[in-house]
């Protein structure tokens, strides 16, 4: 702040380092929950509840029943870049994990208070632990930190309490029914992507769910089911696929019967929740000569690309993908939509053409 002289260089202390870092990853509760949801779906769970209050704000908790954590790696599950997921980095071309990077459970820790409770299908019991900053806690002060065998069933839980306890302007910033809805949302969204898993979400203390998907419902049951019958009744099944340039899609679009003032667009690309504007918009096209003005579908789609086209590393909060041979997919995926509104005999579409 002194005029033109230089300040001295120094280096940031590991700690504040990890909680800026930690500050990107988690930016709100939200984003924690899909890294959560993302690692029980790794550990192969097929049962996903999850519980908030204050819209995550004070409560996460987040049941699975997949692999569980082995005790001797849960000294270290917490550190940052620690994970059973990636080994080198040309893993990364191949990988089939939403994770790899081995941060999110270390963002966690460093922005609320992380308790884990989980259990392999070897263990006779279950262990728990606390964790700050990266590190495991001590179950008293003064003594050793190591985890406590407790009474659990296979699988994990996690809960993060006081999300950004240690960050009052971003706690300040963020209302709990803003980040509910936010919640909702997302798990929504991949309860749909992931059918053949029962997904709940439940405000904590309430006996019934806001978002409740079975384990032995189907895909378009669940549209029907979390985004209302009237999406249901009106969905077409639209796909289209190229082997030469590595790729495939298939989703569940609303007819011409159907439509909304808002676009509902939720796009999975390698199994990843993302965003293309470039898809969004050519989709947004064709509808445009089937629906009333203002007015918009309801699509799930789900593309899958070949690893080699496509860049996984990017940052996990980062939203909008791009990917090789990007005009060919999107001029493909625009003539199944279209294909699939032809193909369905909805009159007034014609009346109102002509
Ligand atoms: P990443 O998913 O990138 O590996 P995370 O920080 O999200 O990093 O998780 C670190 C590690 O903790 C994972 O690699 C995994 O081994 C373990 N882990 C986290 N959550 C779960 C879970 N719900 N069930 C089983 N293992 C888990
Ligand atoms: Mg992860």
């Amino acid at each position: 702040a002194s005029g033109n002289v230089p300040q001295k260089i120094q280096r940031l202390d590991e700690a504040v380092v990890n909680k800026i870092a930690a500050g990107e990853v988690v930016q709100r509760p939200a984003n924690a929950i899909k890294e959560m949801m993302e690692n029980s779906l790794d550990a192969g769970a097929i049962s996903i509840q999850v519980v908030v209050k204050a819209g995550g704000l004070k409560l996460i908790q987040i049941q699975d029943n997949g692999s569980g954590i082995r005790k001797e790696d849960m000294m270290i599950v917490c550190e940052r870049f620690t994970t059973s997921k990636l080994r080198k980095f040309e893993d990364l071309s191949s990988i089939s994990t939403y994770g790899f990077r081995g941060e999110a459970l270390a963002s966690v820790s460093h922005v609320a208070h992380v308790t884990i409770t989980t259990r392999t299908a070897e263990s006779k019991c279950a262990y728990k632990a606390s964790y700050a900053d990266g590190k495991m806690l001590p179950s008293k002060p003064g003594g050793l930190a190591e985890p406590r065998p407790c009474a659990g069933n296979q699988g994990t839980q996690i809960s993060a309490e006081d999300l950004f306890y240690n960050m009052p302007t971003r706690k300040r910033a963020l209302k709990g029914s803003e980040e509910y809805s936010r919640i909702a949302d997302i798990i929504t969204k991949y309860a749909i992507h992931n059918s053949g898993v029962a997904f709940t979400l439940k405000k904590h203390g309430e006996p019934v769910a806001d978002v409740r998907t079975l384990q032995s419902s189907s895909l378009t049951e669940n549209i029907g089911t979390l985004y209302g019958a009237s999406v249901g009744r009106e969905l077409l099944a639209v796909s289209c696929e190229n082997s030469r340039l590595g790729f495939k899609m298939s989703g569940h679009v609303t007819n011409a019967n159907y439509s909304v003032k808002k676009l509902q667009f939720i796009l999975f690309i390698n199994h990843r929740l993302v965003d293309s504007a470039s898809i969004r918009k050519a989709i947004e096209c064709v509808y445009a000569a089937y629906l009333p003005k203002n007015s918009h579908p309801f699509i799930y789609m789900s593309i899958e690309i070949a690893p080699a086209n496509i860049d996984v590393n990017v940052h996990p909060t980062k939203h909008e993908v791009h990917f090789l041979h990007e005009d060919v997919v999107v001029e493909s995926v625009q003539r199944a939509v279209e294909d699939g509104l032809l193909g369905c005999n909805v009159s007034r579409t014609y009346y109102t053409q002509a």
